[in-house]
């Protein structure tokens, strides 16, 4: 509330908020940017009702309103704008969920953000307490002249005090102008139904607030330094790597492990473990907490590979791992679990070019928390066609009211990952693969085929709903896999099915770094284990 000017702006705000169960940043001295520009944000806010906060940076707080509607660019239009109160600077940045039943619980993306500039005033403090503010905004979507003007007074001294936003007539005013035809955040590329789906992936409720109040990625844990990098490319053939607070022996650094595409070059071992360690953070989330199998080729992609799951006994003592209670005698006891992003480096120096975690979780073994639907094409099978089962599977899972999300394999196939609630054992979750599976697969019966045996199958594809069982894994999103150039397997949007230049193998380790940095991850949402499987008959 603009009351007069108290000793703690903020105070109003930390007394909404009780700081030990919301993860939002408490309030610390702000630091305004250093070219000394004022930062705004508009925020899209679902919490009872949707609406858009609107916050300016003035005197080191943000300085906020609720605006139901939205701000527009259309001069015509004036939007209320509920003033509310200050929110720390730290805030600017946040993106992810509220909890429900606290204050403002919802979920919230960064709507646009950039830059402002009062107009006709050097104090816009005092022009917000005297009820009209001109300003200049420099944002991605919202840009010129627009004005906050007071306009009447609260009806008692708790109700929020009611403004109008406006937008004035210049070159960027746009009539019929409307915020809710662009519903992605400038900051992550996503939805508020993808940040809602993924809270994990923005906010990390088990780090103090002070440190969770970052751009995004401080969810997936700290990017790799560019002195770590830099140690690598250093080292000669082999050496002692420190990297995320480890340190690791690497050897063979300059061993091809993949040959090149035509006109491209090799790719070493160092090169690997540079993308490993790139990844590392981005990847933690989907093999937290889960037993990882390793496809091994240490002498490289061109020689055959082996499945090694035992931790071995050289192993540093610091690599997180798990023993599994219902491992029969003979059979593999000890996993690797990456719950830190080191444990994945290790294992790519140890020559796994490729990473399977389980789609069950360690504390529940027996329970998978995904169903796994896996396109596997035939010798006759065109990838139009494919992409074609794969529309389909789109179509049903939209009736099935389900989250779904593709993969490439960056081989030949192309997957889908079904985020369930852990509850139903392998033997339900795959038979409810089996019969979605069978009802796509009656629409186009001429492209696929239910026999076991490879040989019998006419070269048509196989719809494989074996793999949702216990220790059965599928590709993780982001690993590598043993062919030339290193294709890796990339997440892609449902649209992406209609890219003609969309191939299973499209992305590397060389690219898919750049479509991360450029789409953000838009496998978040399998994160978020909370869907019943539907009854299907
Ligand atoms: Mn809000």
């Amino acid at each position: 509330m603009a009351k007069a000017k108290t000793s703690d702006p903020l105070e109003p705000y930390r007394q909404k908020r009780d700081f030990s169960r919301t993860a939002e940043p408490v309030g610390r001295v702000p630091v305004t940017e250093a070219d000394g520009r004022r930062r705004f944000v508009v925020q899209r806010h679902r919490a009872r009702r949707l609406h858009y906060d609107f916050r300016l940076e003035i005197d080191g707080v943000l300085v906020s309103w609720a605006v139901p509607k939205g701000p527009t660019l259309d001069p015509d239009v004036r939007r209320l704008a509920v003033h509310v109160e200050d929110h720390p600077l730290e805030y600017e940045w946040f993106e992810g969920i509220i909890p429900s039943g606290e204050y403002g619980g919802g979920d919230v993306i960064v709507w646009d953000r950039g830059t402002w500039e009062p107009h006709g005033t050097d104090d816009p403090g005092r022009a917000v307490r005297d009820g009209e503010l001109h300003f200049d905004l420099t944002g991605e979507r919202l840009l010129g002249r627009f004005a906050l003007v007071r306009s009447g007074q609260s009806a008692s001294s708790s109700a929020k005090e009611q403004w109008l936003l406006v937008h004035k007539h210049d070159r960027y005013a746009k009539k019929g102008w409307d915020p809710e035809s662009l519903d992605t955040s400038v900051m992550s590329g996503r939805t508020n139904d993808e940040v809602k789906a993924a809270p994990d992936a923005v906010w990390h409720s088990d780090e103090p607030p002070s440190e969770a109040a970052h751009p995004v990625q401080g969810a997936t844990g700290r990017p790799l330094s560019d002195e770590e990098l830099d140690e690598l490319a250093g080292l000669g053939a082999e050496g002692r790597w420190s990297v995320f607070g480890r340190t690791l022996r690497v050897t063979n650094l300059d061993k091809v492990l993949f040959p090149g595409r035509s006109g491209e070059r090799a790719v070493t071992k160092r090169e690997l473990l540079a993308y490993t360690a790139r990844i590392a953070p981005v990847l933690l989330p989907y093999l937290r907490g889960r037993a990882l199998n390793l496809h091994r080729y240490p002498d490289g992609a061109d020689a055959k590979g082996f499945w090694h799951k035992e931790v071995p006994e050289r192993a540093p003592a610091w690599l997180p791992r798990w023993d599994n209670p219902d491992a029969d005698p003979g059979e593999t006891r000890t996993y690797l679990v990456v719950d830190e992003p080191a444990a994945l480096v290790w294992a790519a120096g140890f020559g796994a070019l490729e990473w399977h975690p389980w789609t069950s979780p360690t504390r529940a073994p027996q329970c998978p928390d995904y169903a796994l639907f896996d396109i596997d094409p035939g010798q006759q099978t065109s990838w139009p066609e494919v992409l074609e089962l794969a529309r389909l599977h789109r179509t049903a899972f939209e009736h099935l009211g389900i989250r779904a999300y593709p993969k490439l394999t960056g081989r030949r196939r192309l997957q889908v990952w079904v985020p369930i609630s852990s509850g139903p054992g392998f033997d339900e979750t795959r038979e409810w693969v089996e019969r979605v599976s069978r009802t796509v697969g009656a629409v186009l019966p001429e492209l696929v085929s239910w026999k076991w045996q490879k040989s019998q199958r006419g070269g048509r594809a196989r719809l494989d709903y074996t793999q949702n069982a216990v220790n059965k894994t599928l590709v993780a999103p982001y690993s590598p896999r043993p062919a030339p150039g290193a294709p890796v397997s990339a997440p892609i949007t449902w649209e992406e099915l209609d890219d003609p230049d969309l191939r299973p193998d499209r992305y590397t380790i060389r690219t898919v770094l750049e479509r991360l940095e450029e789409r953000g991850d838009v496998f978040r949402g399998v994160l978020a284990h909370d869907q019943v499987l539907p009854r299907v008959t």
